[in-house]
């Protein structure tokens, strides 16, 4: 597993605290499989302890519909990881989405695995987000 190419990040603003936080776009290539993810951090939170909310859009990325796309949505903090409705960090409803997993959906969907390699490749190797949630 690998970026395909450097992260960005922009600063962006919360639109219930309007605190200014670090928005990270980071695209994985995921080895050995015709898939690759797109994933969307947001470095804020309401909780004490500090967390980053991400989408995670995993798949073939083939259009028009990219129906074949999922997309898993989860709250990061350092103790762990806990899947909850999405998008909760990219702005409005993505084309490229494709199937929003609920939690549940996201529990028993056979990309689940990979997702989660996916969310704690990016924890690590992206230095704002491991910084923010102090992994
Ligand atoms: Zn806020």
């Amino acid at each position: 597993m690998s970026f395909d190419g450097a992260p960005q990040r922009r600063q962006a603003i919360c639109k219930s605290c309007e605190q200014e936080y670090p928005f990270i776009t980071a695209f994985v290539r995921v080895e050995q499989e015709s898939s690759s993810a797109i994933v969307y951090a947001a470095c804020h939170g309401h909780e004490p302890e500090p967390e980053a909310w991400l989408d995670v859009v995993l798949g073939p990325f083939s259009g028009p519909d990219f129906a074949d796309n999922v997309t898993f949505s989860c709250r990061v903090r350092s103790t762990g990881a806990t899947l909850v409705e999405g998008p909760v960090a990219a702005e409005g409803r993505v084309h490229y989405f494709g199937c929003m997993l609920s939690p549940e959906q996201a529990r028993s969907h056979p990309s689940g695995g990979q997702a989660w390699e996916i969310v704690t490749f990016v924890a690590t190797n992206e230095p704002t987000l491991r910084a923010w949630i102090g992994s």
